[in-house]
């Protein structure tokens, strides 16, 4: 008998279960990793793309409305609908994308942190410590409105007031032959609440944070995300900030770029909407593996929803229904659980739940370490002489034997 069956979560743990792959996995991880070593109340919300088609989205919200109610939930990887899903899955419709209806309702940041192990060197040598990105969640070309111009003819930016006050107009361009225009817009409220999530972040993890933008050459928009993480800072964090021995450091998206490939990584990377998306992936793949990054969107209200960074690897699913063995790394979603299990501990200051999440996580990576590892990894690690490639479940059954030793 385990002593760590014992451990109580205090607060219920919002867990949203998702499609294919992952929801394999997912099972899994549950069953093998978690229930047995934890007495722990789940909330579960079934977010399967079949019962958000029958409950009309509901299950999301309700979701949402529960991360709310207790503060962490842990999320499974879910397929936005697209018409492909709709003929495949028979759904009534085609549905909002999950994430972005519990991040429209939370209104957080998301923050990526690649996974690290010893005998995965990232691509670029120098990085010794996680580059984590805080990617800004709203607006910008992801809201943008875009026209085909047909030939010639003046295109205008106009502002209406709502009160009293003169229409305000500038020309884009007189276009004198075919071309394209596109129209994007942030709020200052979206982009404090981004900057309080940013500084926050940093100082919880004790990291530098870098802020980038193209502010010479968008003098008015990228300018504005300049000045607000700087009033964001001057009010709420020069005094913290010097205490805890970080930074906050600005500088211009390129000079960034050049200064992030030549450092040791370390600290968190604030970008804008766009550059955030792009960025990730890079530092993602330059790290090894999609299956290998973490993705925790936390709300300026104290609230926080765990996941993997990738999607419900498809590909594998198919291979998986197909009867043929798949070998699917679930570090990401092993870590999305461990994140939240922390972070519940850490909440409800319950120091052996931190320690059980802990745990978890190093039994993770002892496996790997040790050369036990899924087909998306063995190509990218250093030579080990005992080195094998395990398939899903072997994986995960490697961890649970390494994490059994840990606690008893
Ligand atoms: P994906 O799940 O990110 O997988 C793309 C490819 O990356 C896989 O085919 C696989 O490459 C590799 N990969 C990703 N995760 C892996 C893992 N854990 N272990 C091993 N290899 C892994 O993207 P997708 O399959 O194109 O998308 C499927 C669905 O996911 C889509 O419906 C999309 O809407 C959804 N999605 C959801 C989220 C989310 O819920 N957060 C995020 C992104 C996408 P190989 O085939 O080369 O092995
Ligand atoms: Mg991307």
């Amino acid at each position: 008998m385990s002593r760590y069956r014992n451990i109580k979560v205090k607060t219920p743990l919002v867990e949203m279960d998702g499609d294919e792959m992952t929801r394999v996995m997912w099972a899994m991880i549950k069953e093998k990793l978690i229930i047995p070593h934890l007495d722990i109340d789940l909330r579960y919300y079934d977010l399967h793309v079949a019962n958000r088609d029958a409950t009309d989205d509901r299950v999301t919200e309700e979701a949402a409305r529960a991360i709310m109610r207790f503060g962490v939930g842990v999320k499974c990887a879910t397929i936005t609908a697209n018409a492909e899903r709709v003929k495949e899955y028979d759904l009534k419709g085609m549905l909002k994308s999950p994430n972005a209806t519990i991040r429209a309702m939370l209104d957080g940041t998301v923050f990526r942190k690649p996974i690290l192990v010893q005998n995965i060197q990232p691509f670029i040598r120098s990085w010794k410590k996680p580059i984590i990105i805080g990617r800004h969640a709203y607006g910008d070309v992801y809201s943008g409105v875009e026209a085909a111009i047909p030939g010639p003819g003046r295109v205008e930016l106009v502002y209406t007031p709502d009160a009293a006050g003169d229409i305000r107009r500038e020309v884009i361009h007189d276009f004198e032959g075919p071309g394209i225009v596109q129209g994007i817009h942030n709020t200052d409220e979206s982009i404090r609440s981004f900057a309080a999530a940013c500084f926050s972040y940093a100082w919880e993890e004790k990291i530098d944070l870098w802020f980038s933008t193209k502010d010479t050459i968008s003098k008015t928009y990228d300018a504005r995300f300049r000045d607000v993480f700087e009033t964001e800072y001057r009010q709420n964090w020069v005094e913290r900030y010097r205490e805890a021995g970080i930074e906050y450091f600005f500088t211009l998206i390129d000079d960034a770029v050049a200064r992030v490939v030549r450092s040791g990584g370390g600290f968190l990377w604030a970008l804008k909407n766009y550059d955030g998306d792009v960025m990730s992936d890079m530092i993602a793949a330059a790290c090894g593996s999609l299956a290998m990054m973490t993705s925790v969107l936390v709300s300026p209200r104290g609230w926080y929803e765990y996941e993997a960074a990738h999607g419900t690897v498809r590909k594998h699913y198919y291979r998986h229904l197909g009867g043929e063995e798949t070998s699917t790394n679930s570090m990401a979603l092993i870590f999305a659980w461990s994140g939240a299990l922390r972070k519940r501990g850490e909440l409800d200051d319950t120091p052996d739940v931190v320690d059980f999440a802990k745990d978890l996580e190093q039994a993770s990576l002892d496996t790997i370490e040790s050369g036990i590892m899924t087909g998306d990894l063995v190509t990218v690690a250093d030579h080990h002489p005992e080195a094998r490639k395990v398939t899903t479940e072997g994986f995960i059954d490697a961890i649970v034997r390494r994490l059994r030793a840990r606690r008893s």
